[in-house]
């Protein structure tokens, strides 16, 4: 068992070795790759992974779409998984329990931003779970969840309860905490009116978040193939952005989980005086929509603001929240060679679920 040699390596203080599936460069399929993660700090803990989301971002990564990405690269940062082993400091795991790994595993922990647990923003940079260069270890690169382990210090670790569903709990440490964050930033409440614009996964989440703080919401879509599938969800109504039908209701809040170009003005146009729009849905940079003066102004005292992820304190919050509420993504289980069927189907847009690897088959 490739664990138990893990453990070894902790004993005598070495690397521990890791195996995943990776890519060499942008244009690459993922294969099999063998890899080492930084030794067991006093503070760290190993994660033997269970499942590992696929999550949109991992595919403009791959491709190094939004920056030129580190090959190579082992994408993953929706990690569900079992603890191990513990430093000699650690005091909020021990061996046996569930844990759940984001975003990020670490930040400067000295800025503003850190102090103030908001590590997601760090002035320093958040060091990613993955295709980043990471400065609390010698800028090593970080190597995600597409792989049977990752050692994180236990601050940037979710607690997961030991009944939670892991192959669902696994996609909500992005695609939760992204469409929740938001929602809590604009402090939505009973009665208020949210437009989700963009209904894939992340709108879904969206969509059933709002409704369980007792939003009325809307839903703004390419056409009006998923209208059942809102409905059935709590919404109020699905518009189709491509039916020309003026669009009566005005909004509190606009949230935008659209990840292609878009006209961000004319939503703001249906917002109420007052109102906020969210955008966490992120195009590629050669499509990345503009907003100019003269949209803000004729637009007046309404608010733009973007949001990426959320803090570790308020990911546990969400995760918290989702187990009580029962809110999860929709899930496909696969296994790790499918990976590259999985990217095209959600290339192409024919994935219907969010794809969860299942560990036990790499
Ligand atoms: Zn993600
Ligand atoms: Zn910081």
């Amino acid at each position: 068992m490739l664990l138990d040699s893990n453990l070894n390596e902790i004993k005598e203080g070495k690397r521990i070795t890791a195996k995943g599936y990776a890519v060499q460069h942008k244009d690459d399929t993922f294969k099999p790759f063998e890899f080492s993660r930084h030794t067991l700090g006093e503070s760290d803990i190993l994660i033997e992974i269970l499942y590992a989301g696929i999550c949109h971002s991992d595919i403009h990564s791959a491709r190094s779409e939004w920056h030129n990405g580190i090959y190579p690269m082992v994408p993953g940062h929706e990690i569900a998984g079992r603890v191990v082993a513990v430093g000699s400091k650690v005091s909020k795991f021990k061996v046996g329990d569930y844990a759940g790994v984001g975003c990020m595993v670490n930040s400067c922990g000295e800025c503003e931003a850190c102090k103030a647990s908001n590590e997601q923003y760090c002035e320093r940079g958040m060091v990613a779970t993955y295709d980043c260069k990471d400065y609390c270890h010698n800028n090593e690169p970080t190597y995600g969840g597409y792989s049977n382990n990752i050692v994180v210090s236990e601050k940037f670790v979710i607690m997961v309860p030991q009944d939670a569903p892991l192959e669902k709990v696994a996609p909500l440490l992005c695609a939760g905490i992204t469409t929740y964050a938001p929602l809590k930033f604009s402090k939505v409440k009973a009665g208020d009116k949210v437009a989700v614009a963009g209904f894939g996964g992340l709108g879904m989440m969206a969509l059933k978040y709002a409704k369980q703080m007792g939003a009325e919401v809307f839903i703004f879509a390419r056409n009006k193939n998923k209208e059942q599938d809102a409905l059935k969800l709590g919404a109020t109504k699905l518009y189709d952005t491509t039916d020309p039908k003026i669009v009566i209701e005005r909004f509190d809040l606009i949230i935008s989980t659209i990840p292609t170009p878009y006209d961000i003005t004319a939503y703001l146009k249906l917002l109420k005086l007052g109102g906020e729009m969210g955008i966490v849905g992120l195009p590629p940079s050669e499509v990345d929509p503009k907003i100019g003066a003269q949209g803000l102004i004729f637009n007046a005292h309404k608010k733009v603001y973007g949001s990426l992820i959320g803090s570790i304190k308020e990911t546990q919050e969400m995760l918290d929240f989702s187990l009580k509420h029962k809110i999860y993504p929709e899930t496909e289980i696969i296994s790790a060679n499918q990976i590259n069927e999985a990217y095209e189907n959600l290339t192409t847009g024919r994935a219907k679920f969010r794809y969860v690897i299942d560990m036990a088959t790499l």
